[in-house]
């Protein structure tokens, strides 16, 4: 699927809405309300929709799905290689995933990348500059930037949030807001994970970049649930309300030349 897309982008004049469409002979694009549905692709009519109420961020990310969906439904030995090993709800998952799989290559140029882990490192802040110069939203970003990271790294987009209320608390009580971890993704071998939600202390540098708006890098550590610290490299890079992180962890002592 990444193979099919990445071939589809490299043939195209540009990564824009009009662009992407270039590849697709006769199908016609067409921006309609659709409820909470983000888009179709009606291969019948030959018809690609997209919500028009969403931002045109997602727009832009659904457009490129539903081209994914084309792509592979233009794939003979791909689509009968999925439907001999899934079936029923599972392979619609499957399709569905791939599809995701497809729309992050379509609009992630491998050039593009290379160049950021290049220039920044496996940083908080090559999370932030991928997600703003190929025009995706932070957590495709971050997968992706994962997916190519050699370094034994944690990804983290962190948001203020407000906290779920306790049963018992004053109805009157507002909710209590802090900032935590909205998604996460760690490089491959990586055996550690941050889960969603995982609340960030007051004095790690990752709120202090949010206080500041100051990119931070410094020696810290990666505030795990259970309270656990691990000792990490920080790199915190604020972007808007958000932070952009990467936690590099130590290599381990025993694999370490000597
Ligand atoms: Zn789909």
């Amino acid at each position: 699927m990444k193979m099919l897309a990445a071939d589809y982008a490299a043939r195209l004049p540009g990564l824009d809405t009009h662009s992407l469409m270039h590849g697709l002979d006769g199908v016609q694009l067409t921006f309609m309300p659709m409820g909470d549905r983000d888009g179709a692709y009606d291969p019948e009519h030959r018809v690609i929709l997209v919500n028009s109420r969403v931002r045109p961020e997602r727009q832009r990310f659904t457009l490129a799905h539903e081209i994914s969906h084309a792509l592979l439904l233009g794939d003979d030995d791909l689509l009968s290689d999925l439907h001999d090993a899934y079936e029923g709800d599972r392979l619609e998952q499957v399709i569905e995933t791939l599809c995701n799989v497809g729309a992050a290559a379509l609009l992630i140029p491998r050039t593009l990348i290379d160049e950021m882990l290049s220039r920044f490192g496996p940083t908080g802040r090559a999370l932030g500059e991928l997600s703003r110069r190929a025009d995706i939203s932070a957590s495709t970003a971050l997968y992706t930037l994962a997916e190519h990271t050699t370094e034994p790294v944690l990804y983290a987009v962190c948001a203020v949030a407000r906290l779920p209320m306790d049963e018992g608390d004053d109805e009157g009580e507002r909710p209590a807001k802090a900032l935590t971890v909205r998604v996460s993704s760690a490089a491959p071998g990586v055996k550690y994970s941050l889960r969603p939600g995982t609340p960030i202390p007051d004095d790690h540098p990752v709120a202090a970049a949010l206080d500041t708006r100051l990119p931070i890098t410094q020696d810290s550590y990666v505030p795990f649930r259970s309270g656990r610290r691990m000792p990490a490299q920080v790199d915190a890079f604020p972007d808007r309300h958000r932070v952009m992180a990467s936690f590099l962890l130590p290599v381990r002592a025993e694999a370490a030349p000597v």
